[in-house]
């Protein structure tokens, strides 16, 4: 799935609005009635929105799908795309978009740049990419999902690990800063580094080590696990001492955080620490004379009043939205760094009955916020240099 920005400069605010309209009514419904579209667009007159969808489809921001009971459309990866970058742009996070830098199974990399120049990185996530067919669990739980299901878990991904981040940098721990979150995407700082995968040698490997365990138990004393703790999710930052070579990890990739409290915690501790124990035994000949840390030494020393779990559940990030991507999290093996589910490039397959597509939200009162929005929308796309950049 690629991210083709071409169209974006010549879509009209009527477009938008259409366009807007087709995710608001995605909430209920997996493929969007026309009329319903007509209506939460809240454009005059029948041909203008009819103009309008045909423009959105011909750049497959929407789509039509086949067979179906009614006449409808849905969004598609590449709308939704389309309505992030453009409330990155509202509210000045992204300025214009530069080569993509990572490909992960699960995720689209690119370096951007905010209106002040700054080299920033734009995460999109998408979930249910991964190739189904290598994945050892409950296949039926992926199978089964339609497009919209996808875009939602991706949705809440983008959601927690901004929520995770925030939290994280604001408490010092060495994440990139966080500068923005819609829908399916985060924008953030980007860190010049490489990921510890690609470092051949270290020069005292034993340091990088204790920090890096120094970090899982950092986090457990505040309430988390990160959850896949891996050679891919640690930047290294390289600077220099005088003539001494400095590395600085940063840890990145949070969707998959855990609480200490969840029921598999001491696992999911266990499996970040032998992760780092087991590379850096294979890869940089390192061993460690010290056995841990251990989950139960870090929850003696942790501090129950400052729990950032709990913070960020207060925050905003329900129990119950964890559970679904948990769920996921699960179902996919649990690591989504995991080669066995690498390189799949698996399409989510096309459903063509209308399903309920959980969430929760009513459309009720929602035309209200979609022409709000749309409106907007209108002054901002008047500013034609800012739309040309992106
Ligand atoms: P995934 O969930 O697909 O594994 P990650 O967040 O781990 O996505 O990012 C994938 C890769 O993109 C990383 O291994 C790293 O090389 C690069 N990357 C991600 N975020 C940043 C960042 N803030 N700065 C620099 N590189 C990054
Ligand atoms: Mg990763």
């Amino acid at each position: 799935m690629k991210l083709d920005i071409k169209a974006i400069r010549y879509l009209t605010s009527e477009d938008w609005r259409v366009l807007q309209a087709v995710e608001q009514g995605s909430k209920n419904h997996e493929l969007v009635p026309t009329p319903l579209i007509q209506h939460l667009a809240g454009l005059r007159g029948g041909s203008g929105v009819h103009r309008c969808i045909s423009n959105l489809a011909k750049v497959d921001l929407i789509a039509k799908v086949k067979n179906a009971k009614y006449d409808g459309y849905r969004l598609t990866y590449g709308g939704l795309d389309y309505l992030a970058l453009n409330s990155h742009r509202k509210a000045d996070s992204v300025y214009s978009l530069g080569n993509q830098i990572g490909v992960g199974k699960e995720s689209d990399i690119y370096i951007t740049a905010s209106p002040e120049g700054r080299q920033l990185v734009l995460k999109l996530h998408r979930l249910g990419r991964i190739s189904f067919r290598t994945v050892k669990a409950n296949r039926d739980y992926l199978r089964n999902r339609n497009a919209g299901s996808w875009m939602h878990l991706s949705r809440l991904a983008a959601q927690k690990e901004h929520a995770f981040m925030r939290v994280l940098y604001r408490e010092g721990f060495p994440v990139p800063e966080p500068v923005a979150w819609s829908r399916h995407t985060i924008v953030m700082e980007f860190i010049d580094s490489f990921p510890l995968r690609m470092i051949e040698s270290v020069p005292d490997p034993g340091k990088l080590y204790g920090e890096l365990m120094e970090m899982i138990v950092a986090l457990a004393k505040r309430g988390l696990i990160h959850g896949d703790f891996n050679e891919f999710n640690i930047l290294v930052k390289e600077g220099t001492k005088g003539d001494k070579v400095i590395l600085t990890p940063i840890m990145i990739d949070f969707p998959q955080m855990v609480s200490t409290q969840h029921a598999n915690a001491q696992m999911y501790f266990d499996r970040d620490v032998e992760g780092v124990r087991r590379y850096f035994e294979r890869k940089l000949k390192y061993v460690s004379d010290e056995a841990g840390p251990f989950f139960a030494d870090a929850l003696k020393t942790a501090d129950p009043e400052r729990r950032l779990d709990v913070e960020v559940e207060a925050s905003g990030f329900s129990k119950k939205m964890a559970r679904e991507l948990d769920r996921y999290v699960e179902f996919t093996g649990g690591d989504m760094d995991d080669e066995t589910v690498a390189g799949g490039g698996g399409d989510v397959e096309e459903v063509e009955d209308e399903d309920e597509y959980d969430a929760e939200e009513d459309v009720e009162g929602a035309d209200d916020e979609v022409r709000e929005e749309a409106e907007q929308e209108d002054s901002h796309l008047e500013d034609a240099k800012l739309a040309a950049e992106l």
